[in-house]
């Protein structure tokens, strides 16, 4: 053992990846589900869970983890400065769609069960966990004024601000996937009509094209010349594009960076046509922005945990050897047994 180890968790509406890290880079990866039935103690069990398969397969006491990075879907919700979450793609008792998720939770003690457990716990929403990897390893390297952008089955963000990460009350800031872009328009998973994750998530990419397809499809039927498929990816990015602008015009940003995977399975097609849209915007506030993909693209997750807790002294060695591009290849856990 070459300790001490990190622990990088994240959350997703799917699944959970758990990983362990040394100075040398990634030791261990596990992925498993995410379970949404019995107690609302069930996802921060099943975390726990996965940390301790990952310590006994490379033979770590848990004792011996310095530090524990969560990466969580939100939003979140604080009690007594206690972190819970009231994500409506993993609590039944808040999601439109009660078919898909058969729970009724609306909150999840996500930090009351592992702080007593996992010492020196920090846990960020998913896309400000991104925004301090991105600028710690990825897109955005030292930039004191950057939002980072996911695109994918939802639109998150978060962002530095003057070099410092933004937070918010409840650590929602910036939750921009809920900015209202027009009127009367469809309806979204938190309850909003017309919002920017109602307009041009890749839900909504696939539920305007209908007939059971998948975002992924639409791009493909794009990518062959399809008219419809070409008008409803079109729309949605003017309206990612606009959504930018209004965070913009918000934050006065330097650099957005752009993730998750609609955006990063079609960057050809959607950066070009993004940045037509977004420049066209007030000149005055947009010309000197820069937009960038996401440089730790499928190492995002991961990284984003794990930067979350990074002693200063690791930094510059992960900066210099990138050891998450040779992580190993994650255990998968079946989703009913506990292995
Ligand atoms: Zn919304």
């Amino acid at each position: 053992m070459t300790g001490p180890y990190l622990a990088g968790v994240d959350i997703g509406g799917t699944k959970i990846t758990v990983s362990l890290a040394n100075f040398k880079g990634i030791s261990v990866k596990v992925f498993q589900e995410v379970r949404l039935e019995g107690s609302h103690t069930a996802i921060p069990e099943q975390v726990d869970f996965l940390l301790e398969y990952a310590c006994e397969q490379i033979g770590v006491q848990p004792d011996d983890i310095m530090a524990t990075g969560v990466s969580s879907c939100g939003p979140f919700v604080k009690e007594d400065g206690i972190i819970q979450l009231a994500a409506p793609n993993l609590c039944g008792g808040l999601a439109k769609d009660r078919n898909i998720i058969s729970n009724n939770w609306t909150r999840i003690p996500l930090e009351a069960v592992l702080s007593g457990r996992w010492s020196t716990l920090k846990i960020e929403n998913d896309a400000v966990a991104a925004v301090k990897a991105e600028r710690l390893f990825g897109a955005c390297r030292g930039e004191d004024n950057v939002v980072y952008v996911t695109w994918s089955t939802g639109i998150g963000g978060g962002a530095y601000v003057d070099g410092r990460l933004i937070h918010g009350k409840n650590g929602n800031a910036p939750h921009i996937g809920h900015i209202y872009l027009v009127e009367d328009g469809p309806q979204c998973g938190c309850g909003n009509f017309g919002d920017m994750e109602s307009l041009v998530s890749g839900v909504a990419i696939a539920r305007d094209y209908g007939g059971g397809r998948t975002a992924e499809d639409v791009f493909r039927a794009f990518r062959s010349g399809e008219g419809k498929a070409n008008e409803i990816i079109s729309r949605a990015l003017r309206n990612f594009a606009r959504g930018l602008a209004s965070i913009n015009a918000i934050l006065d940003t330097e650099v957005f960076v752009i993730g998750g995977s609609v955006f990063m399975n079609n960057i050809d097609i959607l950066l070009p046509g993004i940045e037509e849209e977004f420049y066209r915007s007030f000149p005055i506030l947009s010309a000197d922005v820069d937009i960038r993909p996401s440089l730790l693209g499928a190492y995002l997750g991961d990284m984003a945990a794990l930067s979350l807790v990074m002693p200063e002294d690791w930094i510059k060695k992960w900066q210099d050897n990138r050891p998450w591009t040779h992580a190993p290849l994650p255990v998968i856990l079946d989703k009913q047994g506990f292995n």
